[in-house]
């Protein structure tokens, strides 16, 4: 892809569908986190927008921390996980919720969790906005996920290709067309 070449977005999920699902979501999060000590951990930079929805959503005290990987060219997984930046907080004793916008292989979420094992958190687990469960190599547990998708490839609402389409309020999926 390049900038110079036209698209067009297919809208899958508009900006109200996308809220109300994160509204129930939150909620599910607020009362299982309770009486926990959360950190959320946000997987950039796909997870930005869903993150900063679903915290504001979030009826429990947590502190949000970040992380920063890249495993995708254009379309193509590269198969290889990389930390481009890495926690702040101390994660010994907590209750890590990773907040990821998409789980297509699990190479990523496993990466991840093998990582944040290491800090010696309390507990694990996993807050996804898509779900390509027909794509997964993985075995990786999915705590809560927004939508389940086919195996596709979706921009929008955070989500980019190449850097592109990350501002638009829906989800999407790239028609291309040259002129
Ligand atoms: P996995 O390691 O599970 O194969 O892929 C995880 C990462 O690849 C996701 O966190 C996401 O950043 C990126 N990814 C996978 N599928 C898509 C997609 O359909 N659209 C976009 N924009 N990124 C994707
Ligand atoms: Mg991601």
């Amino acid at each position: 892809m390049n900038s110079k070449q036209n698209y067009t977005v297919e809208i899958l999920f508009h900006e109200r569908q996308i809220q109300k699902k994160i509204f129930e979501i939150a909620s599910q999060v607020s009362k299982d986190y309770k009486d926990k000590d959360l950190v959320i951990v946000a997987v950039l930079n796909g997870s930005f927008i869903f993150c900063a929805d679903l915290v504001r959503n979030l009826d429990v005290r947590c502190a949000i921390d970040f992380i920063q990987v890249s495993s995708y060219v254009d379309i193509q997984s590269q198969g290889k996980v990389q930390i481009i930046s890495g926690f702040k907080e101390d994660l010994i004793g907590k209750d890590i919720l990773i907040v990821e916008d998409i789980i297509d292989t699990g190479i990523t979420l496993e990466f991840l969790i093998r990582e944040i094992s290491s800090k010696k958190p309390k507990s694990i687990k996993t807050c996804v906005f898509l779900d390509k469960k027909c794509a997964h190599k993985k075995e990786v547990p999915i705590n809560y996920s927004c939508f389940e998708m086919g195996n596709d490839f979706f921009v929008g609402y955070g989500l980019d290709c190449n850097g592109f389409f990350r501002q638009l309020p829906y989800l999407g999926r790239i028609k291309e067309f040259d002129k």
